[in-house]
């Protein structure tokens, strides 16, 4: 089934909520990079996060990059979405292994480190928007709330999960953000802050097979809500023969002269779906005529 990605806001305009499904997207990621079950979890929740925040681009085929770089053992982590509901990421250390909390949970902030988290808007206007906030916990979900508050001026909540299952796949996947519109009154604001202190957590609410609507009325309880719009969402990797030819063509003559002298040939691991292109002799001598 398609994963699911849900736009709401309240009648009144005070709060904006997304919610997404994205079991059969962090399934993929992890297909795709044989990923453990900490790594899962830690790249599912930036691909869920990236869902949604894609979704609140605005403009003309926009994009958004996360990129986690933390001292831990995972490494960098990236995800770029879009607004149309595609995903797609990697993290440096994907086979990474740490002993999970003493509370039996995977140590996402243990394995992510402390470091900076970036964000890069491009809008395809002017210069796209670049963001940096310092990590707060590695757990993701509290680092991207910090990051709305200090770069946005947007209080939120941001609640992230991934559930791994005993073969490494992925049980669910998900997350919801809520977003304090500046107009919003006090009443609405300590009325939110108290419903979310009680409230199950992301991976509870879809292992008990809650869909994102159902996701949305249970997080809402007792707000006015109107849903706005309902997509399908995946994990999409874009690279294509075309792309990496021009990668190859912007190293410049000299080195790809280099290339054909050392080695003959040349191959390029896509870093989001590992999808191998190759190169050969013929083909190089090609695109050097076209290098600088
Ligand atoms: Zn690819």
């Amino acid at each position: 089934m398609a994963d699911k990605l849900i736009k709401a806001i309240t009648k009144d305009g005070f709060l904006r909520i997304y919610a997404v499904d994205a079991t059969e997207t962090v399934n993929k990621a992890q297909k795709y990079h044989s990923l453990s079950a900490v790594c899962s979890a830690a790249l599912g929740r930036l691909l869920s996060a990236g869902l949604m925040m894609g979704a609140m681009l605005k403009g003309d085929d926009p994009t958004l990059t996360l990129q986690i770089k933390g001292d831990g053992p995972i490494g960098m982590l990236v995800a770029v979405s879009d607004s149309k509901g595609n995903v797609k990421g990697y993290c440096a250390n994907p086979q990474v292994d740490i002993p999970l909390k003493p509370n039996g949970k995977l140590d996402v902030g243990g394995a992510v480190g402390s470091g900076m988290l970036g964000i890069i808007k491009d809008l395809k206007m002017r210069e796209p928007y670049i963001g940096q906030v310092p990590l707060q916990t590695g757990e993701i979900g509290d680092d991207l709330a910090f990051y709305y508050m200090q770069s946005e001026q947007t209080p939120s909540v941001v609640a992230l999960g991934v559930l791994i299952d005993r073969d490494y796949s992925v049980k669910c996947a998900g997350g919801y953000i809520i977003q304090v519109m500046p107009e919003c009154d006090e009443q609405t604001l300590s009325k939110l802050e108290n419903s979310i202190q009680n409230m199950m957590s992301v991976t509870e609410m879809l292992s008990n097979n809650m869909s994102v609507t159902d996701m949305i009325n249970y997080v809402m309880l007792g707000f006015d809500t109107e849903i706005l719009e309902e997509s399908d969402v995946r994990y999409n990797c874009d690279c294509s023969l075309d792309r990496m030819e021009r990668a190859i063509v912007s190293l410049g003559k000299e080195q790809i002269k280099e290339i054909i002298e050392d080695t003959g040939e040349a191959e390029i691991c896509c870093h989001f779906c590992d999808r191998k292109y190759t190169f050969d002799t013929n083909k190089l001598i090609d695109l050097m005529k076209s290098a600088k």
